[in-house]
C-alpha cells in the first residue's frame, strides 16, 4: 500500500507515524477494508461483553451458503457468489462493514484474546515475553485505574507543550518537543522515520516528509461541497470538544479548534495528494541536509534528532520539499496560543484509548461514528488485543503460530507460491506485447523476488521494552518510543533481510518493492483463505489469488519501477513502457467508471496499482492452478458442491471479496484507500479473466465477458 501507512490499523487512532511512514509496504487491503478501525461482536453486545470462551466457526472454503443461485453467473458473478451474504451476516454495530475477511479478522482477535487471558493471570512461571504481553493487555484492559488516573501519566507532556513561550530561544525548544512527541507517536507537522534507500536498497536511511494533519488526508481539508463543509464543521467541533474535556475553558477551545482548523487547511494545501504519494519519483529527494536545514530555519534539526534518538544524518530523502515552505509558514505566522492547542490535540488524539471514558468515547465519535459510519466503539478485549499485537506482535506471534499455523501449513504455502511464480514465468515469455530485452529484465525481478510465509525465522527482541501491568499509557508511550527507536537505529547500518514488516497474527499481506519480497503472515493462512482441508481449486482460487495479487504488485504501475535488487530504476524500453501505459490506461478507465456510492466514483490513478494486482493475481492463480491441475491428473470436470473445479476457483476468488458497508465507510475508502471497495474487486476483474467464459459457459458479450477487456499482466 504505497508509501503511506499500510500496516492495519489497531484502534481507531492513527499508528506511530515513525514505525510505519517510511516502509514501501503494499498491502493487500486497507483503510476502509475491513480490519484497521474497530471491531467487535457479530451482533450488537454491551460494551462491558468478555471475550466467547471458545472462537467462532470459519466460513466454509466454499460458502454455498453466501450464494444467489438464481443469479446468472454470466450476467453478474458478483450477485452470484455474494448475493446472500448480506442477509447472513449483518453489519456488526462496531463495524463500518463486514466482509470474510473481517470474520475471519474477528476469530483472530478471539484467538488472540484466549492467549492474552492466559499471559496477565498468569503467575511467576511465564517467560519474559508471556509477561509483556500478559502485563500490557491487563493495563489496557484495567478502565477504572485509566479512570481515576485522569490526565495525571499526561501530564509531564502537557507540561512540556504548556512550557513553549514566544520568542527567537524556542526554537531549539519547540524542535527538542517535536522530536519528543513524535517518538512517543504523536503525528504533529511532518514525520521522520527510516527507510531503503530507494535508488540503494542496500542502505537505511532517514526519512522526512509532509505529516501532522488530524483529518484522513489533503482533499478532506479542500474538497467543496456540502458534505465536504459538514464534516470539516463536525472535525472543528470535535477538536474543541476533546480540548474542553481536556481541561480548556469551552470559548477558548472553541477558538483554538477554529485557529488548528486554518492552520491544517494550510499545511494541507503545501501536502501531495493520495494520487502523487503513491509515486516513489515524487517522493525520492536525496539531499545533503544541509539543504533540508535550509528550508527548515524554524527547526534545530540536530536538536530534533536528539530528542527523536535519531543519529545525525549527512544525508536525508526530503520526501515532499514542496511541503516546507507552508509549514514553516505557519509556525512563524501562529501565536504561540494556537501552536500549544494544535500539539495538545493532536497528543490527546493519539493516546486517546488510554485516556477517560469521556476522551476516547470523543476521540472515537469523529473517526469511527462520524467518518466510517460505525455506531459503537468495539469491545474494549478486542481493542486490548489489537493494541498488544501493534506494540509486542512478535512476542504475541511466537505463541500464535504455535497454536495456529502448525504442521506442514508452510511447506504447502511454499509450493503454492512456487506454482504462481513459475506461472509468472510462463507467462512472460508468451507475452506479445513486451520486448526480448524487457522480458530478461522483468524475469531477473521475478526470479530475485524473496518468499517470507507465517512468521519470522529471526523473532524480534523485546528485552529492553518496560511493560507495566497497572499503566496503560506509559505501557503505549514506551511501546511506540521502542518501536521508533528501533527503526531509527536501522539508519546507516545494513539491511536485514529477515525482518518483517507485519506482525505474525496479523489479517494481511503485503509486496515491500525495496525488499522485492513477497509476505504472508500466518494470520492471513487461515480458513476459508487457506484451508488444508479444501482442494487445489478452493485454496488457489482464495488465497493463490492473494499470492498472485502481491506478486503483481512487483509488477504494477509503482513496482515497475523497481529493479531485481528493490532499487528505483528504469528497466523498461521506451516501446514496451509506452505499451505498458496503454494497458494501465485501459484499467484507469474502466475502474474510473464505477460508481461506489452516491456520485462518488472511484479514482481509477489512485486504485491502478490494486486493480492491477486484482487482475494480474487472479489470472497467475488460474494458470498455477491449471498446471496443478494437470501435475496431479485432477479431474477439473469432477463436482464437488455441484461445481466443476474451475467454477469452484471462481467463486472461492469471489467470495474473497463479499462485502456489505456503510455508506460512510465505502465514500471514506473510495476518497483515500488504494484500494477498489471490495465488490468492484470481483466486477473489475472478472470482466478480464480469459479462462471464466469457459468456466461457465458464458457467451462472449454477456455482461461477464465483454468484447472489449483490460489487461496489463
Ligand atoms: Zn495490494
Amino acid at each position: 500500500m504505497s508509501q503511506a501507512p499500510e500496516i492495519s490499523l489497531a484502534d481507531v487512532q492513527r499508528p506511530n507515524p515513525a514505525a510505519s511512514r517510511a516502509r514501501a509496504l503494499i498491502a493487500l487491503f486497507g483503510f476502509g477494508c475491513a480490519l484497521p478501525i474497530a471491531l467487535a461482536q457479530q451482533t450488537p453486545a454491551p460494551k462491558t461483553a468478555a471475550a466467547p470462551a471458545a472462537p467462532d466457526k470459519p466460513l466454509a472454503g466454499l460458502d454455498t451458503t453466501s450464494m444467489d443461485l438464481t443469479a446468472d453467473p454470466c450476467q453478474d458473478m458478483y450477485q452470484f457468489a455474494c448475493g446472500h451474504f448480506a442477509q447472513n451476516h449483518p453489519i456488526p454495530s462496531d463495524q463500518p462493514n463486514i466482509d470474510p475477511l473481517y470474520i475471519l479478522y474477528n476469530r483472530n482477535t478471539q484467538e488472540l484474546s484466549g492467549i492474552l487471558e492466559k499471559a496477565a493471570a498468569g503467575g511467576a512461571t511465564r517467560s519474559p515475553d508471556e509477561q509483556k504481553i500478559g502485563d500490557y493487555y491487563k493495563a489496557c484492559m484495567d478502565t477504572a485505574a485509566i479512570e481515576a488516573g485522569g490526565l495525571t501519566p499526561l501530564k509531564p507532556l502537557l507540561d512540556q507543550i504548556d512550557a513553549l513561550a514566544t520568542g527567537p530561544t524556542e526554537k531549539q525548544k519547540l524542535s527538542t518537543l517535536l522530536g519528543v512527541l513524535q517518538r512517543d507517536g504523536v503525528d504533529v507537522f511532518f514525520g521522520y522515520g527510516e527507510q531503503q534507500d530507494l535508488k540503494d536498497a542496500t542502505k537505511q536511511i532517514a526519512e522526512v516528509g509532509q505529516g501532522g494533519l488530524g483529518m484522513p488526508e489533503k482533499d478532506y481539508y479542500l474538497r467543496t461541497g456540502a458534505k465536504d463543509q459538514k464534516l470539516r464543521d463536525e472535525y472543528v467541533a470535535h477538536v474543541a470538544r476533546m480540548l474542553t474535556l481536556a481541561g480548556s475553558p469551552s470559548a477558548q477551545a472553541n477558538k483554538d479548534a477554529h485557529a488548528i482548523m486554518a492552520m491544517e487547511t494550510a499545511l494541507a494545501k503545501a501536502s501531495l495528494g493520495v494520487v502523487d504519494m503513491r509515486d516513489p519519483e515524487k517522493t525520492y529527494h536525496l539531499v545533503p541536509v544541509a539543504k533540508l536545514e535550509a528550508s527548515v530555519p524554524d527547526i534545530d534539526l540536530g536538536a530534533f534528532e536528539d530528542a527523536i534518538h535519531s543519529p545525525h544524518v549527512g544525508e536525508i530523502n526530503d520526501s515532499t520539499p514542496d511541503y516546507w515552505a507552508g509549514m514553516v509558514g505557519q509556525i512563524g505566522s501562529n501565536d504561540m496560543q494556537t501552536i500549544k492547542a494544535y500539539l495538545r490535540y493532536h497528543l490527546l488524539t493519539a493516546v486517546a484509548s488510554r485516556l477517560p471514558k469521556r476522551l476516547d468515547d470523543e476521540n472515537f465519535n469523529f473517526y469511527g461514528r462520524i467518518l466510517d459510519g460505525q455506531p459503537e466503539q468495539r469491545a474494549r478485549w478486542k481493542r486490548c488485543s489489537s493494541a498488544v499485537n501493534g506494540a509486542l506482535g512478535e512476542a504475541l506471534g511466537k505463541v500464535y503460530v504455535e497454536q495456529y499455523f502448525a504442521g506442514d501449513s508452510k511447506a504447502r504455502m511454499l509450493q503454492m507460491v512456487h506454482d504462481i511464480e513459475d506461472a509468472m514465468d510462463r507467462d512472460i515469455d508468451q507475452l506479445d506485447w513486451m520486448s526480448p530485452a524487457t522480458k530478461i529484465k522483468a524475469k531477473e525481478k521475478l526470479h530475485a523476488v524473496a518468499n517470507k510465509i507465517g512468521y519470522p525465522d529471526k523473532w524480534r527482541d523485546y528485552t529492553k521494552l518496560i511493560v507495566k501491568p497497572d499503566d496503560a499509557l506509559g505501557d503505549e508511550l514506551r511501546a511506540n518510543a521502542f518501536e521508533n527507536d528501533r527503526q531509527l537505529a536501522k539508519i546507516g547500518k545494513p539491511v536485514d533481510h529477515l525482518e518483517w514488516g507485519m506482525t505474525p497474527p496479523t489479517v494481511n499481506a503485503y509486496y515491500d518493492s525495496s525488499m522485492n519480497d513477497i509476505n504472508f503472515p500466518a494470520g492471513i493462512l487461515q480458513p476459508p483463505l487457506f484451508d488444508r482441508s479444501e482442494d487445489a481449486a478452493v485454496n488457489y482460487g482464495h488465497i493463490g489469488a492473494i499470492i498472485g495479487h502481491e506478486l503483481t504488485h512487483g509488477f504494477d504501475d509503482e513496482g515497475r519501477k523497481f529493479n531485481a535488487k528493490g532499487n528505483l530504476d528504469d528497466w523498461w524500453t521506451p516501446d514496451d513502457l509506452k505499451q505498458f501505459e496503454a494497458r494501465t490506461d485501459c484499467e484507469v478507465k474502466e475502474y474510473g467508471d464505477f460508481v461506489a456510492v452516491d456520485d462518488v466514483h472511484l479514482n481509477g490513478k489512485l486504485t491502478l496499482g490494486e486493480n492491477t494486482a486484482d487482475n494480474g493475481g487472479l489470472l497467475l492463480a488460474y494458470l498455477a492452478y491449471m498446471q496443478r491441475a494437470k501435475d496431479d491428473r485432477i479431474d477439473l470436470a469432477a463436482k464437488k458442491d455441484g461445481f466443476t473445479g474451475p467454477q469452484r476457483f471462481y467463486i472461492a476468488f469471489a467470495q474473497n471479496w463479499c462485502q456489505v458497508a456503510r455508506p460512510e465507510n465505502v465514500r471514506s475508502q473510495v476518497l483515500q484507500d488504494p484500494h477498489s471497495p471490495d465488490k468492484f474487486r470481483v466486477e473489475g476483474v472478472i470482466v478480464n479473466q480469459p479462462g471464466f467464459a469457459d468456466a461457465f459457459s458464458c457467451k462472449k458479450g454477456s455482461p461477464m465477458v465483454p468484447v472489449n477487456s483490460c489487461r496489463v499482466w
